[in-house]
């Protein structure tokens, strides 16, 4: 097969362009062309009014050789990748011993999926409950302010990305082709097919509920277990005569003990309690860098008349996304993350008292408004006013102090503090939404957000607006409403592990992994570092394949 790279065809073009395309490329007749199947459709946007689509595409045709040789210092003609999945270990017959992996989010999912298809019948424990009851859960906060400390947005089967835009892409390096694993799983399990090819896949949180629990129910078939409302309180840790620690179990919240020799973490970044207990069992910790700021608001029509022009509302298009990063003079780095287009901004707090914002949106994107976090990037450093004990958790201080601050400048009813984007660069309170009304549930008090994150960081905000409201024309509209506090952008802690068999430090049979233990940040990178995960314990017990 060959693969052929940068087939631009414009946005409206007829179906047998594609083929009409290869022909041109490779130079050769129809009867050359045997098959050929879309990789990877993307576009390019960069010129208003003449958006171009640009194909990878795997062609299978007559004498692949010859051709191979005729483009040979064309880098886009190239001989097709093998993507395809191999396993490499396998369960021993009759073997006992179960791996046990806390955590079903994304890196959960696919660590318990991918032990479970070769055979080591894994136990997951997950300390939220099961997707329905944990949906009701999270709109009991949304619609009537209950938070349920252990079934919310970051808890419960699913993980974090179950309520979200379940963006699918990650710009991680993936040379095991892993990523494609993980698109090939989500489609058996109901995602639609186009996550294969599509440049920037989306499912959206209706598909990604029903699909997390067909992988539940193919995890259970393979003779895997998975356990709702089983918390994780404790690690079992031995130390052998030379000193050298080894994990020999987990206790439960409920005080059973569950004895095994490998354990998966996959806590998410939100699981402080079970950190804190990693810490004072002295596992390898270390506070890493992570982002803070707050979710802006636009009209979507806005956004995709900015990028796309004439061609907005085109259905190849959906709606429009962006990307913007701005260096402030003050050295701080602002960026636009986690951006959904025809979403809404949700409530996503786990602890009571505080008050975090997300966002989310469904397959279709057809919410009025476009969300996005503007957040700016911070360091260890600045971790110290809320620890200077040199804690490896002193983030975790930072992010709580922020998020209690929502919540007190919230109104203390779950409310999220917003305030108008003009009205933030004015340095005035804000007392009256303009023409954006604000998605997040269970509301938006008004008010004025100088003081709801550190004063570097409002700087560097009021100085990022102007300069992405260059690159987008009216980003900054001063009706566009930010509403805070984004601070779980990632972990502020790493559980650090090592890099050739991924155990931890200074715990053998302990396996960091995922986007709690600074190794993923996304559902994308989080399934792919399960699966790296669940090699890594494939090779510890079984048999290599
Ligand atoms: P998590 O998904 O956080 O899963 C960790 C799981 O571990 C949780 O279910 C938790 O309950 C469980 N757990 C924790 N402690 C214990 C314990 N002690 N015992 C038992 N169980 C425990 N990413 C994208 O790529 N695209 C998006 O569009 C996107 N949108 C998002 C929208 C929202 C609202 C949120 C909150 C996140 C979004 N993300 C998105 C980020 C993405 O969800 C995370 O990066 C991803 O879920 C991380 O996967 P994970 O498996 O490492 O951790």
């Amino acid at each position: 097969m060959l693969r052929l790279t940068d087939i631009k065809l414009p946005l409206d073009h007829a179906e047998d362009a594609l083929p009409a395309a290869i022909r041109a490329k490779l130079h050769i007749g129809a009867q050359a062309i045997r098959s050929y199947s879309v990789f990877r459709r993307g576009h390019d946007a960069r010129k208003r009014g003449n958006i171009q689509l640009i194909y990878t595409l795997d062609v299978e045709v007559a004498d692949q050789a010859k051709l191979l040789q005729r483009f040979a210092d064309d880098p886009h003609v190239r001989p097709t990748p093998d993507t395809d999945y191999r396993f490499v270990a396998k369960a021993s017959e009759g073997a006992a011993h179960r791996p046990v992996v806390i955590g079903l989010g994304p890196c959960g999912l696919f660590a318990g999926l991918l032990l479970a298809q070769m055979g080591f019948r894994p136990i997951i424990l997950e300390r939220g409950k099961a997707v329905r009851e944990r949906t009701k859960d999270t709109w009991d906060l949304w619609r009537k302010r209950n938070l349920h400390p252990e079934s919310n947005v970051q808890f419960g089967e699913g993980g974090a990305g179950t309520f979200s835009d379940g963006k699918l892409y990650s710009q991680i390096s993936d040379p095991h082709h892993y990523g494609r694993k993980v698109l090939t799983e989500f489609v058996k399990a109901g995602a639609p097919e186009e996550i294969i090819y599509v440049s920037k896949p989306h499912i959206g949180t209706f598909r990604l509920v029903t699909m997390v629990e067909n992988m539940r129910n193919t995890i259970e078939a393979l003779g895997g277990e998975i356990r709702f409302q089983q918390r994780v309180d404790d690690l079992l840790v031995e130390t052998d005569a030379q000193g050298t620690r080894h994990v020999r179990g987990v206790m439960l919240a409920s005080g059973e003990q569950i004895r095994t020799d490998h354990v998966v973490l996959a806590l998410g970044h939100s699981a402080r309690d079970t950190v804190e207990m990693l810490h004072r069992r002295g596992v390898y910790l270390e506070a890493k860098p992570f982002s803070i700021g707050f979710r802006v608001e636009h009209p979507q029509s806005l956004i995709d008349q900015a990028r796309f022009g004439p061609q907005a509302g085109h259905p190849l298009l959906g709606a429009a996304d962006y990307k913007l990063v701005h260096h402030c003079r003050n050295g701080r780095s602002v960026y636009s993350f986690c951006m959904c287009p025809g979403g809404t901004v949700v409530a996503a707090t786990s602890e009571p008292g505080r008050v975090v914002t997300n966002g989310m949106s469904q397959y279709s994107r057809n919410e009025r408004n476009a969300n996005a976090a503007i957040v700016v990037g911070i360091d260890p450093a600045d971790f110290t006013p809320y620890d200077n004990s040199g804690s490896p958790l002193a983030g975790i201080a930072l992010q709580r102090h922020w998020e209690s601050r929502a919540f007190e400048l919230g109104g203390g009813t779950y409310e999220a503090p917003g305030q108008l984007l003009g009205d933030f660069l004015a340095g005035r309170p804000s007392s009256a939404f303009g023409e954006v009304q604000p998605s997040y549930k269970p509301g938006v008090h008004l008010t004025d957000l100088a003081g709801a994150l550190p004063d570097y960081a409002i700087e560097a905000i009021r100085e990022a607006m102007p300069a992405f409201d260059r690159k987008i024309k009216g980003f900054g509209r001063p009706d566009a409403i930010f509403t805070a506090v984004e601070t779980r952008t990632s972990s502020p802690v790493r559980i650090r592990r090592n890099d050739d068999d991924y155990q931890s430090l200074n715990t053998r049979g302990l396996f960091p992994a995922g986007e709690g233990a600074g190794y993923a940040g996304g559902i994308l990178s989080a399934g792919v570092d399960g699966i790296r995960i669940a090699e890594a314990v494939a090779l510890a017990i079984g048999t290599k394949a």
